[in-house]
């Protein structure tokens, strides 16, 4: 492996400056569990790597008026374990308990989680189904991205090479709203063969608005636009769940890989986006 000079920032106005005199030339590491292995294979190989793990401003769970805010270094445990996230927004702990391995989660974060852009990364899809945004930081300023537009393609997104994410913002649910994730994977603690993550609100007992994403469905972590429309408007019956099915099947693009095919993910997605969609339902009643 090419050596590397470590760089070590004691605050985030001095990351953004090493990172804006190197760009292209740098990586960020943050808890190293996506960066670290793509090193070891010789993927990359860039000339510095600039520490931000004990940037401890950037760790937090914090209430505002109408939204949780937290840290893009926080880690999984902790947004899985913080009383805060399990009464506001319970399907986020939901999502971090079966993400990897409890090791892992004590070393990965939120933020590097988003900015590896795996498209099988668990968190993207209930973020954007949450409706979540973020934030990212350079020495131009701060910048709002709503995490729908961040994802580009497979491991690439529209952070600039100057640009840190410092923040993701996460609104509360509306009233009667039900929120559910749901993943299918060989093995606990593997990434998902799919997963889907569901948001229904109910006005009654008619669909009044829905966001359903997955995670390993395409390039990028997906919002599955045109399934959401096959519940809004509707009292869900079998019939409608059946149809959930049929379209998300043939809405997602995932491909054949070592895990499964093509063909066996739509089958996954089909049951596992129903099963997403009626446990939202019953949580938002
Ligand atoms: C054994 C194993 C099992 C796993 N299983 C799963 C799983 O089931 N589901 C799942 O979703 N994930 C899984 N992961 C992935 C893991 O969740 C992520 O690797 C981890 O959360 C990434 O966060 P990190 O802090 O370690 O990022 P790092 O590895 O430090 O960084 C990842 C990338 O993001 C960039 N980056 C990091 N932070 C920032 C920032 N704030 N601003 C700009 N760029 C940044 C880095 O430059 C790098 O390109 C698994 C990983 C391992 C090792």
């Amino acid at each position: 492996m090419r050596p590397f000079q470590y760089l070590e920032p004691v605050n985030l106005v001095e990351a953004c400056s090493l990172l804006s005199e190197r760009k292209e030339e740098a990586k960020i590491i943050a808890g190293g569990q996506s960066l670290l292995p793509i090193l070891k294979q010789r993927l990359i190989a860039p000339q510095y790597i600039i520490s931000i793990k004990y940037l401890s401003d950037l760790e937090y769970i914090t209430a505002v008026q109408d939204s949780i805010k937290i840290g893009a270094l926080t880690t999984h445990r902790a947004v899985e374990t913080s009383f805060l996230i399990k009464e506001r927004c319970p399907m986020l702990a939901e999502m971090e308990a079966v993400l990897a391995f409890v090791q892992v989660r004590n070393w990965g974060t939120l933020g590097g989680s988003l900015c590896h852009a795996d498209p099988a990364g668990d968190p993207a899809a209930a973020l954007i189904a949450l409706g979540a945004k973020v934030r990212a930081t350079s020495e131009r300023g701060i910048r709002e991205i709503p995490l729908g537009d961040f994802f580009v393609d497979y491991l690439e997104t529209v952070l600039e090479p100057d640009e840190i994410l410092t923040e993701i913002e996460v609104p509360y649910l509306a009233p009667h709203t039900g929120a559910a994730y749901v993943k299918e994977a060989i093995r606990f603690g593997d990434f998902p063969i799919i997963s889907v993550a569901a948001v229904v609100t109910l006005d009654k007992d008619v669909v009044k608005e829905a966001r359903i994403a997955l995670a390993a469905a395409g390039k990028t972590p997906i919002q599955a636009k045109k399934t959401e429309t096959t519940i809004v408007g509707e009292k869900v019956t079998a019939e409608v769940l059946d149809e959930v099915g049929k379209v998300i099947a043939e809405e997602i693009e995932p491909t054949s890989d070592v895990v499964a095919s093509a063909d066996y993910k739509r089958e996954v997605a089909k049951v596992i986006t129903r099963k997403a969609v009626s446990r939202a339902i019953e949580r938002a009643r």
